[in-house]
């Protein structure tokens, strides 16, 4: 059986949120961009992601505005242009699950961070809460630490993944999670990309979405390529085990004395509609190694520590282990800013953070502009398109 020959301007290899903005962004722009999948949209990081669009005040806790922190800062107004309806893409049908995200301290802060905070590189970033204005959560007497709000909103990443999909999903193929992926030739430049006995697909430029699955593809090619690596994370869940007595709605930080946030807790709402917290921080780093039940009594502590004035009613556990694949930086420190490496027209990507997808689109566009891609006449069959991945929520506790 010979194998089926598609054509299109660009390939785009995996449906994160990588994937589904560029993807997006060229098929507006007069392209036509094929997107593959080979397992289901958004299985990968992206739906394990807290939908947070950080502006970069996380990483100006350590009282320095480092370059990442300087990088990111122009993301959550990108981003709200698009939810608004009047960016690159529009969002307006995205649920926005809070405008602002908090930062709280169960002490007083030193004097050095209220400085600090107050500086005017990160006073337009976060603002202190006034008592009259604190959600219910952090308006109880027996909470006396400080309170700030981040200019970073949170969104549903399911409707999120809804909006990028829609207009595009019949330029989507589903492949086969076992099919073997060959290059044609191996190094770049690139002319075409055989998908198992089923496909064979002719493009001007290949463009590599897949997170952590770049790996793999990029060990079919001799040539030189980038490094990746994965910092892994043990995420923990949480939700009330009566519908009735659900937990209440938090997007926070928590900060302790160190730079990290000890916990970050979002709030999301299962197909039943209770609540689940979904908690990241340190405690999802240093989980990494640690058995469910080690992990779950150590949360278990940790909201009783940072959470003292809360009732919380009795609850459901679960944990959930995934990796950030991103390029690999000397000591495993997170990189600055979003990546793509380029090798005539194969391009290797990964955004970093789910934040910076439109700046790493918006890498790619010039980099293709600069290679003079041209929009040719595309005319496929309807061919089988990916299906979306469960929600976390849906899946974690099972
Ligand atoms: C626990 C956690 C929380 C996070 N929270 C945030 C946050 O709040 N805010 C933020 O900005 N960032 C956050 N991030 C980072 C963010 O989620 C990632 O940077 C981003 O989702 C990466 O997107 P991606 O499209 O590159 O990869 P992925 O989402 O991993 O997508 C890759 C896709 O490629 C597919 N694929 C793999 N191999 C192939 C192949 N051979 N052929 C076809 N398809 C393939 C996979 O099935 C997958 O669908 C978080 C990350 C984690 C792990």
């Amino acid at each position: 059986m010979s194998r089926q020959l598609l054509t299109t301007d660009v390939v785009i290899i995996g449906a994160g949120i990588a994937g589904l903005w560029l993807h997006h962004r060229l098929n507006d722009l007069g392209f036509h961009a094929l997107l593959l999948e080979n397992g289901e949209i958004g299985r990968g990081q992206t739906l394990s992601s807290q939908g947070i669009i950080h502006g970069g005040s996380k990483y100006a806790l350590n009282g320095i505005l480092s370059k990442a922190a300087q990088v990111i800062s122009s993301m959550p107004n990108r981003w709200k242009t698009c939810l608004q309806g009047q960016g690159e893409i529009d969002l307006s049908g995205v649920k926005k699950l809070t405008e602002h995200q908090l930062l709280w301290s169960r002490d007083r802060l030193s004097s050095k961070m209220v400085s600090f905070f107050a500086s005017k590189a990160l006073r337009s970033r976060m603002q202190p809460v006034k008592k009259e204005n604190r959600p219910a959560i952090f308006a109880d007497k027996a909470f006396r630490g400080a309170l700030y709000q981040l200019d970073e909103p949170v969104l549903d990443v399911v409707s999120l993944l809804d909006e990028l999909v829609k207009p595009w999903q019949k330029r989507m193929l589903a492949v086969s999670r076992e099919a073997e992926y060959q290059w044609q030739p191996s190094t770049s430049p690139v002319s075409s990309l055989l998908i198992g006995e089923q496909y064979e697909i002719k493009a001007q430029h290949f463009v590599l979405t897949a997170g952590e699955g770049n790996e793999k593809l990029l060990q079919g090619l001799s040539q030189p390529q980038p490094e990746m690596q994965r910092r892994p994370l043990q995420m923990v869940l949480c939700k009330s085990k009566q519908l009735d007595k659900p937990l209440p709605v938090i997007y926070a930080h928590s900060l302790g004395s160190g730079s990290k946030p000890i916990a970050t807790i979002s709030s999301h709402k299962d197909k039943q509609g209770n609540v689940v917290w979904y908690i990241g921080g340190n405690i999802a780093e240093e989980g990494v190694n640690k058995s469910h039940t080690q992990l779950v009594a150590e949360a278990r502590a940790l909201l009783a520590d940072i959470l003292p004035w809360v009732a919380l009613p009795e609850l459901e556990w679960a944990t959930h282990a995934v990796n950030r694949a991103e390029p690999k930086q000397s000591s495993l420190t997170r990189p600055d800013s979003a990546f793509i490496s380029s090798y005539d027209n194969l391009h290797v990507c990964w955004p970093t953070k789910l934040a910076l997808a439109p700046d790493l689109a918006d890498q790619m566009l010039a980099a293709l502009e600069s290679a003079d891609l041209k929009a040719g006449d595309h005319h496929n069959p309807d061919y089988p398109q990916p299906s979306m991945a469960e929600p976390l929520w849906d899946r974690a506790f099972s």
